[in-house]
């Protein structure tokens, strides 16, 4: 295959495997425990997103909000410090209009009935006292407004023959009040307040004493780096600032109306009053407000993208303006900052942790399902298998049985036939002697075959019984009859072998808990085994005592034969070890036995006795007991 050709290959291949993949999707399946296990893992991760989320947007939200409490706090206390000295400056002035103005001499000047050596002497006076209170300007207008005498007299600005009556100061003052006002000088350009006091003559007002005080050295305080101080006008013109390029600038456009005003008042000297490029972001209560100020094209790159600031004012209402501080929330910004990354670091910590101990866990409860899924398999298997031995060792039980009566057969035919002979030959004779007339010796022989009936009948039936297949439940069992069925069963051989039994049992009998026929294979397997053993020995004597101690009842059966040689005392119980010659034994009596003796809940053991033969003692539970104890 060549290179090209192969990559067609692949492509065709890649292209087939597409479109399956394509079909698939068109015929979605139900889902699945795994897809829907799916949906929810993603629905989790998303709730889990916008949690994190909301709660960062909280933890930030608040901060923010106690951040600025925070600044409003800091620079409350700054603004109340510079309206406090303002008032403080200007209250330092106000008297001073107030005394030239009662000076007698200065209503003669204003009325202009003063000699020119007088208004010489006044002038000289008002510069003295300007010197002496740090006043700018103080000078006296006439009636018409038009400046009479001034503390600048000798200057080259002198405001002698200046009108000033455009200025509101001076209509205040005409009409017999205290006049304020604020504004540009037009003669200097200098920014001032101004108090302006009635003259009176009589009672007529026939001119102003007025006092300019300077006012812009104060700004020079307010500089710093994290605040700005503004002072405005009630049009919201800028006429004090601590940043310079705000100075008689508008927080809004103007209206036609305020333009109009300022310019007949003559109040910023014809300055432009450009507008402030201001925005009020949110307003917050207590007359506080967010806002964004952009620079003027001359400020610097940051400051032209705009600045947020926190905006508080108080309004001096005698002093006709408004204080207002602008703090920057520069700092703000990155204490939200920090205290949402450290929310974020902190969730993102415990969201860890939690998910961690979430998959431990759900690691535990998987291994534990899987161990307990595998313990009730291992339990199912137990159970099987127990099933499985149960019935397999109830066939063997039944094979023994019937293998043993086998072993009988001999025995039980011979049990059989003798009496069957005999009954032959009673019948024979009765026949003769009923022909004789022997009524008497007739009768003798009848009742004599019935009794060997009856002893045939007693052997068919142990046979009958010891054959049955017992069912495997247990229940109170007499060990006397037991006993007595495996001895009538072994009738033939006690009497063959000349063998002496001797039975031992406590007089209120004794009953365990088990089933008749297995307890009687129990017998017939031991004396069985004691009969075989006894074979070639002298005494044969079988002894069987039983006893009842603690609600056990233990049965040793104990006979006088060799004994169990000593490196066979382990084996006797295994299946299939026997000493019997081939054809003797099978080698399972005695593992039957201790099958059956364990299914009763009892041990079987054996040894040999002092006297020589071997014992074996079964202990089982005492059936009396077992019922006391339930009752
Ligand atoms: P089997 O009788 O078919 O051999 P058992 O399991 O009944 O099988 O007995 C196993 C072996 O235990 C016997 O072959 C014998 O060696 C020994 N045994 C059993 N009972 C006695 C006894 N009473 N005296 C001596 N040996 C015995």
């Amino acid at each position: 295959m060549t290179g090209p050709e192969r990559l067609a290959g692949c492509r065709a291949k890649a292209q087939t495997l597409g479109n399956k993949k394509i079909r698939g999707n068109v015929l979605s399946a139900p889902r699945t425990p795994s897809d829907r296990s799916q949906l929810r893992a993603i629905a989790a991760g998303i709730a889990l997103v916008i949690a994190f989320a909301v709660a960062l947007w909280l933890t930030g939200d608040v901060t923010r909000k106690r951040a600025l409490d925070d600044l409003a706090e800091r620079s409350g206390h700054v603004l109340n410090l510079v309206s406090e000295s303002l008032r403080g400056e200007l209250a330092k002035h106000q008297s001073t209009p107030f005394l030239i103005a009662h000076n007698p001499e200065m209503a003669r000047v204003v009325t202009g009935a003063a000699a020119p050596e007088e208004v010489l002497r006044a002038n000289e006076a008002l510069a003295r006292w300007a010197k002496a209170t740090d006043a700018l300007d103080i000078y006296l207008l006439n009636s018409a407004g038009t400046t009479v005498a001034t503390s600048n007299f000798a200057g080259a600005r002198s405001f002698i023959g200046q009108n000033f009556s455009y200025r509101p100061y001076f209509t205040e003052a005409m009409k017999g009040r205290l006049g304020r006002y604020f504004a540009v000088g037009t003669t200097s350009g200098e920014r001032g307040y101004y108090f302006a006091n009635p003259i009176f003559d009589g009672r007529y007002v026939v001119g102003t004493a007025v006092v300019k005080l300077q006012v812009g050295h104060l700004e020079e305080a307010w500089r710093t780096t994290d605040h700005d101080i503004v002072v405005v006008d009630e049009d919201g013109i800028v006429f004090l600032s601590s940043d310079p390029t705000r100075r008689l600038r508008s927080l809004a456009p103007l209206s036609d109306e305020a333009r109009d005003r300022i310019t007949t008042q003559r109040r910023y000297d014809g300055a432009p009053l450009a507008p402030l490029d201001i925005t009020t972001r949110t307003e917050l209560p207590g007359g506080k407000a967010l806002v964004t100020l952009r620079g003027t094209p001359d400020a610097t790159a940051s400051e032209r993208r705009g600045r947020e600031y926190l905006m508080q004012s108080r309004t001096m209402s005698d002093a006709g303006w408004t204080v207002m501080i602008l703090a920057r929330t520069d700092g703000v910004a990155s204490y939200v900052f920090e205290a949402v990354a450290f929310a974020a670091i902190t969730l993102t910590a415990l969201l860890l942790a939690a998910a961690n101990i979430h998959l431990r866990r759900r690691r535990l409860y998987e291994r534990m399902q899987m161990q307990e899924s595998a313990k009730v398999e291992l339990e199912r298997r137990v159970a099987e298998r127990t099933d499985e031995l149960v019935r397999a060792q109830s066939e063997l039980v039944q094979a023994s049985k019937l293998a043993a009566l086998g072993q009988m057969s001999a025995g039980l035919s011979h049990e059989l036939n003798q009496p069957l002979a005999a009954i032959r030959s009673y019948s024979d004779n009765a026949r003769v002697f009923l022909e004789r007339g022997r009524n008497d010796i007739v009768v003798s022989n009848l009742s004599a075959i019935g009794e060997l009936t009856q002893r045939m009948a007693r052997i068919i039936r142990h046979l009958r019984t010891y054959a049955r297949k017992e069912p495997t439940t247990m229940g109170p069992t007499l060990v006397a009859k037991s006993i007595d069925e495996a001895v009538g069963l072994l009738q033939r051989r006690f009497d063959d072998g000349g063998i002496v039994l001797s039975v031992d049992l406590p007089s209120r009998g004794l009953t365990v808990i088990g089933g008749e026929v297995r307890l009687q294979q129990v017998f017939v397997n031991l004396i069985s085994n004691a009969i075989d053993a006894m074979r070639d020995s002298q005494r044969r004597e079988i002894a069987i005592v039983g006893r009842e101690t603690n609600g056990r009842v233990i049965v040793s059966v104990t006979d006088s034969g060799p004994g169990i040689a000593p490196e066979h005392l382990a084996s006797v119980f295994d299946p299939f070890f026997t000493t019997k010659d081939v054809g003797a034994g099978l080698g399972l009596g005695l593992s039957i036995t201790y099958g059956i003796v364990k299914q009763f809940g009892g041990s079987i053991n054996a040894r040999n006795a002092d006297g020589g033969g071997a014992r074996f003692e079964i202990e089982l539970t005492s059936a009396r007991t077992a019922l006391e104890n339930a009752a």
